[in-house]
């Protein structure tokens, strides 16, 4: 019998489910058991044609249309998901493993948001007059045209609409292309804007590996690519963009500083490295995997962090009681296993954790490294799964110098009750979203990126708006024009 979790065809084109066999077969495979549950097959060059062309010419009209209308039909998409929430919610727990009392709050919850959100200001995108004496300026606000969205595995719901409903806010089509590792959500959110009114080929889905992502990235018509990875892929994709004189977002990896002081309340100190390191079972970008806490509290929060990580509960992810669930892939799970056998051998003190965890699935068990010196490799790379470093430190100046020593700058948060020096820190550290008491919210209200490697662009809020449009100046002369001859 066919799992549930079985898409009618691989791809979605110009408003229909499309299938091409004679592209690689994709298994998925789900987490929990390490049973193959569906398959799609890779996008063919005839079917990356097909999206292409298909989304190019559905753009004008779409951008024609006005703000209202569009807006309209991102708000009764968003609608649609929140109504559907459960089924899509055991759909991303199928691609993903996340535990289901994760998916039902912050997968196609998040990505209705985005589409409620951007809906509502798609109205409001206008342009600026500009007085000069008798002669003006207007500008215009104007679509970028025809843009490429491309996926990580770890939210594959939350990441086509934190692209798609931006993109199409501004009068932009787009061809999503999801990880192949969890191809199954993007299907749904494209299914869901045509049952809204989109007109089709505004929203394609295509999948594949790298070399479908690279085939759409180097297309002459493509004028815009937003990329959710790694850095390494970051760096191709942004080089590849670089060669068509294409826009970018590039939302990419970190290795994100979590500074909790001697005067924090432990236990939100606590929960805040709880959810900087273990939600999604840490495969989480903006996760702050280099908890630096200050020497007189250190033995008191490693006490309260064993005691509270030890409830953790681990199982199948559609038991709603599940709070941890597997990594993604059996690979990612080696991986992580691997760096764990490094924080062991480079001499970091394991406080829990540190193995795969004795069931079926790829499960890894929370893990907590204490006496992690800033030369290891678990504080220097990133992990991308449940293993967080707690490294000591003094005083401020030597842990903002250190939280800095870093090519990534996506994320960063402290934990302290004194004000002052919390906007103080939080203004001298290299990192994009931020945090003071809290970790990992991301309300799509507020703009999220990095800097430095770990990426260029905002996603979410106004600023997504200015990545997914660009600004016409219309110079207009009410008098004679004057020439030199
Ligand atoms: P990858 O960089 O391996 O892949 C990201 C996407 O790019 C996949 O869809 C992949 O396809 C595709 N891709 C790979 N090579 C190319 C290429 N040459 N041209 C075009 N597309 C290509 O990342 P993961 O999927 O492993 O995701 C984990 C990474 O994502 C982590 O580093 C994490 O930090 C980062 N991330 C960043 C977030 C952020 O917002 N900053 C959020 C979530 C994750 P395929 O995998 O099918 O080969």
């Amino acid at each position: 019998m066919t799992h549930p979790a079985q898409p009618k065809a691989s791809h979605f084109i110009n408003g229909e489910y499309v299938e091409d066999t004679a592209g690689t077969p994709i298994p998925v495979i789900y987490a929990a058991t390490g049973e193959q549950i569906a398959t799609v097959h890779a996008a063919t060059p005839a079917i990356v044609e097909q999206a292409l062309s298909t989304a190019k010419a559905a753009q004008k009209a779409w951008a024609k249309m006005t703000g209202t209308e569009r807006g309209r039909i991102l708000r009764r998409a968003a609608d649609i998901m929140r109504e559907r929430n459960h089924e899509l919610s055991v759909l991303e727990t199928y691609d993903t493993g996340k535990p289901l009392q994760e998916t039902l709050v912050a997968d196609a919850t998040s990505g209705a948001d985005a589409l409620e959100y951007f809906g509502g200001l798609a109205a409001s995108l206008t342009g600026e007059h500009i007085p000069l004496g008798e002669d003006w300026v207007y500008t215009k606000r104007e679509a970028l045209g025809l843009c490429v969205g491309i996926g990580a595995w770890n939210y594959p719901t939350q990441i086509a609409c934190w692209k798609g409903a931006p993109a199409l806010a501004c009068g932009n089509s787009m061809v999503f292309k999801p990880s192949e590792t969890t191809p199954l959500c993007a299907l749904k959110v494209a299914e869901i804007l045509i049952e809204a009114g989109a007109p089709a080929g505004v929203f394609n889905v295509v999948q594949g590996m790298g070399e479908v992502g690279g085939a759409l990235v180097t297309d002459p018509r493509v004028d815009k690519v937003s990329l959710t990875g790694s850095v390494p892929t970051g760096k191709k994709v942004y080089a590849a963009a670089a060669e068509g004189m294409k826009h970018v977002t590039m939302e990419l990896g970190g290795k994100s500083p979590l500074i909790i002081f001697d005067d924090a309340d432990i236990d939100n100190a606590v929960g805040g490295a709880i959810n900087g390191n273990f939600y999604s079972s840490g495969q989480v970008c903006s996760n702050g995997t280099r908890v630096f806490v200050q020497k007189g509290i250190k033995e008191k929060f490693l006490a309260r962090l064993a005691e509270r990580t030890g409830n953790a509960i681990l199982g199948d992810p559609m038991d709603e009681a599940t709070s941890f669930g597997p990594m993604v892939t059996e690979n990612q799970m080696n991986i992580v296993l691997g760096y764990i056998e490094k924080g062991k051998e480079e001499g970091a003190r394991l406080i829990c954790g540190g193995k795969r965890a004795d069931m079926d699935g790829y499960f890894i068990e929370p893990t907590v490294f204490a006496d992690v010196t800033d030369d290891m490799t678990i504080a220097r790379e990133e992990i991308f799964g449940p293993v967080m470093s707690v490294l000591d430190f003094d005083t401020e100046e030597e842990v903002v110098a250190r939280a800095n020593d870093t090519e990534f700058g996506l994320s960063a948060g402290v934990f302290t009750k004194d004000f002052t020096r919390a906007h103080r820190v939080i203004g001298n550290l290299e990192a994009g979203s931020c945090f003071i008491n809290s970790y990992n919210d991301a309300p799509v209200e507020a703009p999220f990126g990095g800097v430095k490697a770990s990426g260029v662009g905002r996603e979410n809020s106004k600023e997504a708006i200015k990545h997914f449009s660009q600004v016409k100046s219309v110079y207009v002369r009410m008098g004679d024009v004057e020439a030199a001859f």
